[in-house]
């Protein structure tokens, strides 16, 4: 692509470093700025970097949060009984968006992956660990991905879970195999939350 300039080239290539934005879209975004006044332009950038800046993870559940503790760890509404254990911040958004679960959340940041390289030492599997036994957590439900990884990860967590007299479930697998729960619609990731099924039925 021929640019009129250097600085809208430059501005060209950090957009496109998007996820899901091409050369052609992130010439638009950056002629459409190019348009606007310079404080509009301002306000953007000075949120991308505070959000930079001052987003932390929350120490209890690793959500991306403004404080050391998140809002939904911290809520008194929440059902304390209920642990859900998903990969990333997208899977919390993807199931809080379908108001269909009211319990508390822990990230584990990914998945074991032996292909990649990714082993249960990577992951965030002590601070999970070291939560029990608990008082408080009855269920722990496992929304990992329904891939090869996801099960082998949801396979390892009810092994090291199996000694703390909790009930495992995982979310119902109307969910296609191989598909992110960020792209599940949310109608359908709403059933699965709420009819749960006993994780032991996948094992035996
Ligand atoms: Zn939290």
């Amino acid at each position: 692509m021929n640019y009129p300039s250097k600085l809208i080239e430059d501005a060209v290539i950090e957009i496109s470093r998007l996820p899901g934005i091409g050369k052609k879209s992130a010439l638009r975004i950056a002629l459409h700025l190019l348009k606007q006044n310079e404080n509009t332009v301002q306000s953007l950038s000075k949120s991308l970097i505070e959000m930079k800046q001052k987003t932390v993870n929350c120490t209890v559940c690793n959500n991306i949060s403004d404080e050391s503790v998140c809002n939904i760890c911290k809520s008194k509404m929440r059902n304390k009984e209920l642990l859900c254990i998903v990969e990333d911040t997208k899977d919390v958004l993807a199931l809080e968006n379908t108001g269909q679960y009211n319990g508390l959340y822990y990230i584990l940041g990914g998945v074991i992956s032996p292909v990649n390289g990714i082993g249960p030492s990577d992951l965030n599997f002590d601070k999970l660990l070291s939560k029990f036994p608990s008082n408080e957590i009855k269920e722990v439900v496992l929304a990992l991905s329904p891939t090869i990884d996801g099960d082998t990860t949801s396979y390892y967590i009810s092994k090291k879970l199996k000694d703390f007299n909790l009930i495992i479930t995982t979310i119902a697998r109307g969910i296609q195999v191989g598909s992110d729960l960020e792209f599940v619609d949310e109608v359908t990731l709403g059933r699965s939350i709420q009819k749960r099924i006993n994780f032991e039925v996948f094992t035996n």
